[in-house]
């Protein structure tokens, strides 16, 4: 881009983008540097959980930045300790790690896991992961996720990451040596192409994991904060993993993570563990809002009429299309395009006037939806018929 305001020389290439500037955001819209809008179902994938400008994330911004930003790692800050009480009070793990990423949770979660298997496993180091699987893009965190091409991309790989197949427990157990000291898994495979866990699989899972004394680790960084319509989606196999990693959507926009464990597994000692900006109190006061307002009453119920709502309207369009199939949990869901149309439909669909429409393709044959879990059903309905008049051209 050559305008002299908007030129983007400066910026490092990592991605080809559209040559556009998004200026500001309201709920499920976004608007660009010319007044265009657009519906957006990716949501910055999958982060802003109360979509754009959300009042009472506003307000705990605003409100925490005049009292405190930055005291330092070395004290307790009010937010943090606020925080990590609510996570604990409702999920089954009883420490938190605060961290900025979802990469820098997951490195924590490694490290944790490592430290166990010091301690109470004679050195075991190994964590077996996916196929597929995504966990970031730290050393560590891509080598312990199974994304094609990246066990070479910066060799050599970080070791001890091991794959097995999703939904497949005797590939679990193939992998399986004196050296495991945890498996970690998705519950829903964002990244994969939203392949959720069988319920049957994850309840092996912790089965074998717990009678061969190994740490089950579940990456929530995706499938976390409301997404599939329970608080963390683990709650919906009936499960109680050891680890837990947060990310994207506790912040609900903002960059804040957490690693959450038993007491039994939190073990680190002074020196494991720590960061600069890690437990601040400005992002953990943005992470109090988002959660309160999840945990409000009806919320968690609201977004799992609206995945339903969702699932319907891409279920009709499968109908129509003689399309693959949908899948998902709750407000996470993807559309089997049965071809490799999800680039161009993703290009159309932004294009299109006078509003445009924001989804992603992770996977070329199919497209996933992230919508806000407040975005109104009206929205829904919207982002299908846009959809569908699209497939109309291209199918
Ligand atoms: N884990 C999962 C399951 C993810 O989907 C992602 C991001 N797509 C990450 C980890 C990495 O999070 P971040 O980009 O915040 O480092």
């Amino acid at each position: 881009m050559t305008n002299k305001t908007l030129n983007t020389d400066a910026i490092m290439f990592i991605t080809p983008r559209p040559e556009l500037v998004m200026v500001q955001g309201e709920g499920s819209w976004l608007t660009d540097q010319n007044g265009k809008r657009y519906l957006d179902f990716m949501q910055g994938w999958a982060v802003n959980c109360l979509g754009h400008a959300n009042a009472g994330m506003i307000a705990a911004l605003n409100t925490q930045a005049k009292l405190l930003i930055s005291p330092s790692p070395a004290f307790y800050n009010e937010p943090m300790l606020r925080l990590a009480n609510l996570l604990t009070a409702n999920s089954c793990f009883d420490k938190v790690f605060f961290a900025n990423s979802g990469a820098e949770a997951n490195e924590g979660a490694i490290k944790l896991a490592r430290k166990w298997g010091q301690v109470n496993k004679a050195g075991a180091f190994e964590i077996i992961t996916f196929d597929h699987g995504f966990h970031g893009r730290t050393l560590a965190t891509m080598s312990a996720s199974g994304k094609p091409g990246w066990d070479s991309m910066f060799a050599p790989q970080v070791a001890g990451f091991p794959k097995a197949n999703l939904n497949d427990l005797s590939s679990v157990i193939a992998c399986i040596t004196d050296n495991t000291v945890a498996v970690m898994v998705e519950p829903v495979q964002g990244e994969g192409g939203v392949i959720p866990c069988t319920p049957e699989f994850m309840q092996n899972l912790r089965q074998l994991t717990q009678e061969r004394n190994i740490l089950l680790i579940v990456d929530e960084v995706q499938s976390g904060s409301g997404r599939t319509g329970s608080l963390f989606a683990y709650e919906q196999f009936g499960i109680k993993p050891d680890i837990m990693t947060l990310g994207k959507g506790i912040g609900g926009g903002v960059p804040l993570a957490a690693l959450l464990a038993t007491d039994a597994v939190a073990c680190f000692v002074a020196g494991n563990q720590g960061g600069t900006y890690n437990g601040n109190p400005l992002m953990a006061a943005v992470g109090i809002s988002v959660v309160e307002q999840l945990l409000a009453p009806q919320f968690l119920a609201q977004v799992q009429a609206k995945g339903e709502l969702l699932r319907n309207e891409l279920r009709q369009l499968v109908a129509e299309f003689h399309l693959e199939g949908e899948r998902g949990m709750g407000m996470l869901r993807a559309l089997m395009l049965g071809r490799e149309i999800g680039p161009k439909l993703v290009e159309m669909a932004r294009e299109q006037n006078p509003v445009g429409l924001l989804i992603n393709s992770p996977q070329p044959d199919l497209l996933r939806f992230m919508p806000a879990l407040n975005t109104s059903d009206d929205d829904i309905r919207l982002m299908a018929s846009m959809l569908r008049g699209l497939l109309k051209q291209l199918v």
